[in-house]
């Protein structure tokens, strides 16, 4: 599915036809598997911060708290002005479920064709693919909680790292083993399908565990 995002549809009614479903399954239909509440099981009762690159609202829907939540890259429930005219989002669910239900042969109504409702021009997902991804309100109030969160808590930490491949290391991975590395009472686990592994200067405090995360997570549970 996400391959297939990358390619060059012909017209926009095709485009809207493949995303509509796209974002309708990955964003609005339940996860598969009980992964995320797993999880929530294990952190809700501590002092936790959710920073992830994932768009999939998975963590809201198990219930986590939103305001310990930080969606770096965008949310594949929210379109934003392709220009973009405005640093403004618009919930998206009920015009990508017209979409769904009216699309015919690989295409969907032309007048179903999203656009901005200042400036006309065309919306796309809110996801940061480029320089023209909307950071809105709810983005920054997220963004300095996380970052209040880090500069507060510089005791007794646990950084969980949890799928984090090389696409954005920047944004997760590098910091974790930065900060794990700046402090000697921290501790660095990483969960990760065939990639888990640190440096060698916070090996004494690394945990990485080459696994399946929905096993591993349920058997801590467990
Ligand atoms: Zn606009």
């Amino acid at each position: 599915m996400y391959s297939g995002g990358f390619y060059p549809y012909k017209t926009p009614e095709e485009f809207w036809a493949y995303w509509s479903r796209y974002i309708f399954i990955n964003r609005y239909m339940d996860a598969p598997k009980p992964v995320y509440s797993d999880l929530l099981a294990l952190v809700k009762d501590k002092d936790y911060f959710v920073i992830t690159t994932n768009v999939d609202h998975c963590f809201q829907k198990a219930g986590f708290d939103k305001k310990r939540l930080f969606y770096t890259q965008g949310d594949y429930g929210l379109f934003q002005c392709s220009e973009p005219c405005c640093q403004e989002t618009f919930d998206n669910e009920s015009l990508i479920r017209q979409m769904m239900e009216q699309q015919k042969d690989m295409r969907i109504p032309s007048e179903l064709l999203p656009v901005c409702p200042h400036c006309g021009k065309p919306m796309t997902m809110n996801l940061r693919s480029d320089d023209r991804f909307v950071e809105d309100e709810g983005w920054h109030v997220a963004a300095a909680r996380y970052s209040d969160f880090i500069r507060t808590h510089t005791g007794r930490v646990l950084y969980l790292e949890l799928g984090v491949g090389y696409n954005t290391p920047v944004i997760i991975k590098y910091p974790f083993w930065r900060m794990t590395a700046q402090n000697p009472r921290a501790t660095y686990a990483c969960i990760n399908y065939g990639e888990a592994v640190c440096p060698t200067e916070i090996e004494g405090r690394a945990i990485c565990i080459d696994a399946d995360i929905a096993k591993v997570i349920s058997e801590i549970k467990r």
